[in-house]
């Protein structure tokens, strides 16, 4: 993605939600996944074309797309199961139930090595990533970040003009705002994101042009709020 980079990013979207599973490949070679939600074979052949070892499984949260394939690829690689929050288990424990409702055998129940909280750091080879609690669209979402890099893995938690849907169990559309606003905007104008589904984008840009939570409308930073009432509701229509 950028050779300035201790680490490369390679996304593999996966799946018929086209979720963006990332590969993150240290220098050494030593990589972590995050989020793979499906096509175990492709991500794995992915890995092996960029010279890559997965050595950890870093998830946002537990929903079928996002976690589907993390058991199969933990057993192909050795590589421990990290995150998300605990609060996902309801949805790590019906994966392979959602999948089958869309017809798909092959989904996988989840079971983490190790939770995480908010604050929490994760390392691959030497590379140190942060971790913050971003619940909303699920209540043990989280989002990992790269300071230095600033580079964030956001999951389902912001899309480049959209957000995380907050109509399933457990989902809660003020509290998704408050994650926004409160824990990934104070990360900096400045850091990219890789949404789980669609193109990336920056932070900045969504803090000025995206139709749920650009500063007009949530007050961020002392900006005038506008209409904010009657975009409050609207959600997307997709699996996200
Ligand atoms: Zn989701």
């Amino acid at each position: 993605m950028n050779a300035s980079l201790p680490f490369s990013v390679k996304i593999v979207p996966v799946t018929p939600f086209q979720q963006n599973c990332s590969i993150v490949r240290a220098v050494s070679g030593k990589a972590a996944v995050v989020d793979p939600g499906g096509e175990p074979d492709k991500i794995v052949k992915a890995a092996a074309e960029m010279d890559a070892a997965i050595e950890q499984i870093w998830m946002t949260h537990g929903h079928l797309d996002h976690a589907g394939a993390a058991e199969e690829i933990k057993r192909r690689t050795k590589a421990p199961i990290i995150g998300p929050q605990k609060e996902e288990v309801f949805w790590l424990n019906q994966i392979r139930s959602s999948w089958r409702q869309f017809g798909i055998e092959d989904g996988e129940d989840c079971t983490p090595d190790r939770w995480l909280e908010d604050g929490d750091e994760l390392e691959l080879d030497g590379i140190k990533f942060g971790v913050v609690y971003t619940p909303g669209h699920t209540p043990g979402h989280v989002v990992i970040f790269n300071r230095d890099a600033k580079i964030a893995f956001v999951g389902d938690v912001l899309f480049a003009g959209s957000i995380g849907r907050t109509d399933f169990p457990r989902g809660d559309h003020p509290t998704l705002i408050r994650s926004i606003t409160e824990k990934l905007w104070p990360l900096g104008d400045d850091m990219r994101f890789v949404p789980g589904h669609g193109p990336m984008s920056t932070f900045g840009q969504e803090r000025r042009t995206n139709p749920f939570v650009a500063d007009r409308l949530t007050g961020y930073a002392g900006a005038a709020k506008g209409a904010a009432d009657d975009m409050a509701q609207r959600l997307s229509k997709r699996w996200q």
